[in-house]
């Protein structure tokens, strides 16, 4: 403990580590229904050669290391399991370069999506990159670690799909870069060099991110939200898969909620369309609706809804407050689109038998091939009782997405386990052999995608 502080004061500067109990407070906790656990210290570092030190005195010192962004990936995957050091990266926040004609950005894994949002929104107004619906905090990397989508997700797939390289450092402390950056290149692109990519959705058990090249694409001007609906939930699969084949729109979100009451049981379609004139939303807003969606609309079981402030598209964060006292967790799930009218019918069940109001939402995936499906539950923090049937209610969820034979995303420890379960043995032990070559004295977030 004497000498772990001093060296981390050495490496990243007075101000920027700390062990006081009210400094490790905040980090000792998250925003879902995980119990807090507390790390030993907390650094802060700025470059990643600082991050390269970090790991090096964590091996010589056998003391565990949880990379941190913007904290907001829920389910506990950010705290330290096992004590140790926190490494907050929020300040490793330069956005590095933007390549306007090679549409890519370059950035530090601690520069938030809130941050980059902006920047490119005032100094690259065409361009624009896919935006999770995280609260704006949220970091880059934090992002990739749990293999986030955002709302470019339809039609370019997860934000991990859209990286043109990155900087790593190894847990052993070597920083290492990938794509045609590691050959002096440029970060134009991720392909064609033989593939090494150990790192994503490993929730930083294998490296860090320190550096990443991330696709941007054409931002349009002109922008329409539809909402369309339809009481029968096994329509869904079919309107999306119509919608998808046409290829029209931007994000392409379903989602049935409780609240507020005249939406409950309904299910909605928001269908995102941009263009770079009037005449070309109009085009497509005909084509949708007066080709692809008409035959529902004649036979009476869809339409399209009123646009009002309560039943747009729902940001997840506002069913945090519907336990009153502001808290929420969601499972999420990769699961076939086919899956919707399960998912809903499975979901609201629990949802009623622990007395939360539901919220359920599946945000389409590439051209239909899968939908980021999510469960939410809120609870009231000043209410163990509400914590407990939230989160009861998100491991029989958690149970559910292997029973339907999809995939946990951005699994808690305990969805970890069920997939660790079922991982096919082979692969399993390549996952044992890979986390024991990369990271020797398992300092690497020790607790998440425990493999030994
Ligand atoms: C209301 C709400 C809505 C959300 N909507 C979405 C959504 O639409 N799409 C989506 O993808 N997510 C969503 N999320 C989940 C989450 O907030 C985001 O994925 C977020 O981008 C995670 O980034 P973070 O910086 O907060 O990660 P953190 O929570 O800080 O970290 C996530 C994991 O990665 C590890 N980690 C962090 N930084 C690094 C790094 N640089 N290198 C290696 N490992 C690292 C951490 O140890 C942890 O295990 C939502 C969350 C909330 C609360």
């Amino acid at each position: 403990m004497d000498t772990i502080y001093p060296s981390l004061v050495h490496i990243v500067g007075e101000g920027y580590a700390s062990f006081r109990r009210e400094e490790l407070f905040t980090y000792s906790k998250d925003l879902g229904t995980s119990e807090p656990k507390w790390p030993d210290y907390v650094a802060a570092p700025k470059t990643a050669e600082q991050v390269a030190e970090i790991l090096k005195l964590a091996n010589r010192e056998k003391v565990p290391v949880v990379p941190l962004g913007g904290g907001m990936s829920l389910a506990g995957l950010a705290l330290p399991l096992k004590g140790g050091i926190a490494l907050d990266l929020k300040r490793m926040d330069r956005i590095i370069e933007v390549n306007e004609k090679g549409r890519y950005a370059v950035v530090e894994a601690g520069v938030s999506h809130g941050k980059l949002t902006a920047y490119l929104h005032n100094q690259h107004p065409h361009l624009m990159h896919s935006e999770p619906g995280a609260p704006p905090a949220a970091t880059i990397g934090g992002n990739l670690a749990i293999h986030g989508q955002g709302d470019l997700a339809h039609p370019y797939g997860f934000n991990t799909d859209m990286i043109n390289g990155m900087e790593i450092v190894l847990p052993t402390g070597e920083i290492c870069k990938f794509g045609s950056c590691a050959v002096g290149a440029g970060w134009f692109t991720l392909h064609p060099l033989p593939d090494v990519g150990l790192f994503l959705g490993w929730n930083g058990a294998t490296g860090i991110i320190t550096k990443v090249s991330l696709r941007l694409f054409p931002y349009k001007k002109f922008r329409e939200m539809e909402i369309f609906v339809v009481e029968d939930e096994n329509l869904i699969p079919e309107i999306l898969y119509e919608l998808t084949h046409l290829g029209l729109t931007e994000d392409l979100v379903a989602f049935s909620s409780a609240i507020p009451p005249f939406s409950d049981r309904l299910h909605h379609v928001s269908i995102n369309v941009t263009g770079d004139s009037e005449a070309e939303i109009e085009l497509k807003r005909r084509l949708i609706f007066e080709v692809k969606l008409a035959k529902y609309i004649e036979s009476g079981v869809g339409g399209i809804a009123a646009v009002s402030q309560a039943i747009q598209r729902p940001q997840v964060s506002k069913s945090a407050d519907w336990k009153k006292g502001g808290g929420f967790e969601y499972v999420g799930s990769i699961m076939p689109v086919s899956a919707y009218p399960e998912c809903y019918r499975r979901g609201a069940e629990i949802s009623t038998r622990h007395h939360i109001p539901y919220t359920i939402l599946g945000r389409v995936i590439g051209c239909g091939h899968a939908m980021m499906f999510s469960w939410s539950y809120a609870f009231n923090r000043a209410d163990e009782k509400t914590v407990r049937h939230a989160r009861e209610a998100l491991h029989e969820t958690d149970n559910i997405v292997m029973d339907l034979g999809g995939v946990i995303w951005k699994p808690a420890v305990f969805g970890q386990e069920l997939l660790l379960a079922k991982m096919d043995v082979n692969t399993l032990s390549l996952m044992k052999k890979i986390k024991l070559l990369l990271d020797p004295n398992n300092i690497m977030n020790p607790g998440n995608w425990e493999v030994d």
